[in-house]
């Protein structure tokens, strides 16, 4: 017997104690200092580390490991895709960070021909697949009738196909497309709020500077009423991070987190693109989670608002379970594409809108780049070198193949490492408190 590839062993933040864990086998424990050194020596006298998948006989490893790839090869191909369609790159916001401030794509022309024949496109290459379409931007809820009429002709065709609608958007015009929101199977709208009134006003202004943190915070109260979920965002970097304990206790009062339509996330602001405004401010995930562990200790409440997930640790304190192992976290091409205005394809949104990266087009006429796409295909852990020998790899799953590619220049071949030891111990000491000696 040895050692599994896939244990995963480190302290407790703030703890003498250890966990243990191992996706593989679906086994997460905590453990003495006393137990961690016999399993290192493989004394298996105390504690049944092999009924645990601690200690294993390699070759049934592998077949476990064979299988498990296969069911979830198996599974993604009924998994749910999510569409992105941009029906433009303009945005009423001047915001301080904005990754698409230097796009040069002009908004010119989205009218019915395109919206019809992305819908084509739909029919014929996802006839099959349960899906959902997702509007994004730019920002896809700009004003005026025109704009207004296109937006509410995409709702519509996307009804008569009995497809859900979701809409990412910086919340600015929410409350005139109230009534065009109500016509839809909405699935959910996110709006982003970078903090209370002060600072979120720093950061999201319109063009014209003009602060928007009201009119968004009376948008969400609206969908709230009109029963549509709202998912709020906060951007975070080294700017705003302190104000979250207060956004979390403006989002109690306001009566949000009460809502069972409610939901947040929080987002980096990360370095996908060439913007060169505030590098600085930017965290890496683990500079930004361990400032979550940090305020969390200090301001409870933050957890009413918002549970960071540190890895598999919410999920593993929420359900008593680890997640099934991921063999591949990137979604681009696979249960995800993009699609925008001047009828281009992308993986995803982290590639929209980038010169190079179009996968194919669905308009003026249908064509799919196929080597370009099958290599975005075959991107998951085991075509990776250096995930094929990592341990972490099946909670990781090889990271974003755009961020991997853009810092390594090989969307495909090159990893995009997560932190997943560090964020277990920071997340382990968050919601299993107990082991968390301070
Ligand atoms: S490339 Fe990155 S952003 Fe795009 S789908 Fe993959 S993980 Fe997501
Ligand atoms: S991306 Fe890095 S951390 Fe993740 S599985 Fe691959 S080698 Fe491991």
């Amino acid at each position: 017997m040895k050692l599994s590839r896939f244990n995963i062993i480190s302290e407790i933040k703030d703890s003498d104690e250890y966990f243990i864990l191992n996706s593989l086998y679906g086994s997460a424990d905590v453990i003495s200092n006393i137990t961690y050194n016999d399993l290192l020596k493989g004394n298996s006298e105390n504690y049944d580390f092999a009924s645990r998948g601690y200690l294993v006989d390699p070759e049934a490893e592998k077949s476990l490991f064979r299988n498990a790839y296969l069911k979830f090869l198996d599974e993604r191909e009924t998994d749910e895709v999510q569409l992105f369609f941009i029906p433009g790159y303009s945005c009423n916001f001047s915001c301080s960070y904005c990754y698409q401030a230097d796009f040069r794509i002009k908004d010119t022309g989205l009218d019915k021909d395109i919206i019809d024949a992305f819908f084509m496109h739909v029919d014929e290459d996802f006839a099959e697949r349960r899906r959902y379409i997702t509007l994004f931007g730019g920002e896809p809820l700009l004003p005026g009738k025109p704009h207004m009429n296109l937006i509410k002709y995409i709702i519509e065709c996307a009804v008569g196909r009995n497809t859900d609608v979701a809409v990412v958007t910086n919340g600015y015009h929410v409350i005139d497309y109230i009534d065009i929101f109500r016509l839809a199977r909405l699935r959910e709208i996110q709006v982003t709020l970078d903090g209370t009134r002060v600072v979120h006003d720093r950061r999201r202004t319109l063009k014209n500077g003009k602060g928007t943190f009201d009119r968004i915070a009376e948008g969400v109260d609206m969908l709230l009423e009109n029963n549509i979920p709202v998912n709020l965002r906060m951007v975070v970097d080294r700017d705003n991070i302190e104000n979250l304990p207060a956004l979390a206790q403006f989002a109690i009062d306001r009566g949000w987190t009460a809502s069972g339509i409610f939901s947040t996330q929080l987002g980096r602001n990360y370095e996908l693109h060439d913007c060169q405004v505030g590098r600085e401010k930017l965290f890496s995930r683990i500079e930004m989670y361990s400032e979550l562990y940090r305020l969390i200790k200090r301001h409870p409440h933050i957890l009413d608002f918002h549970k960071p997930a540190f890895a598999v640790s919410r999920a593993l304190y929420e359900t008593g379970e680890l997640p099934a192992p991921l063999f591949d976290a990137c979604p681009g091409t696979k249960t995800e594409w993009a699609f925008d205005f001047t009828g281009n394809i992308y993986s995803c949104t982290a590639t929209a809108g980038k010169k190079g990266e179009e996968l194919g087009r669905f308009f003026p006429e249908r064509v799919m780049y196929r080597e370009k796409i099958e290599q975005w295909e075959e991107r998951d852990i085991l075509s990776i070198g250096e995930c094929r020998e990592c341990s972490l790899s099946l909670i990781c799953g090889g990271g974003c193949a755009a961020v991997a590619g853009n810092r390594n220049g090989s969307t495909t071949g090159c990893p995009d490492c997560r932190p997943v030891k560090e964020l277990l111990e920071l997340g382990i000491a968050t919601y299993f408190p107990e082991y968390a000696s301070k």
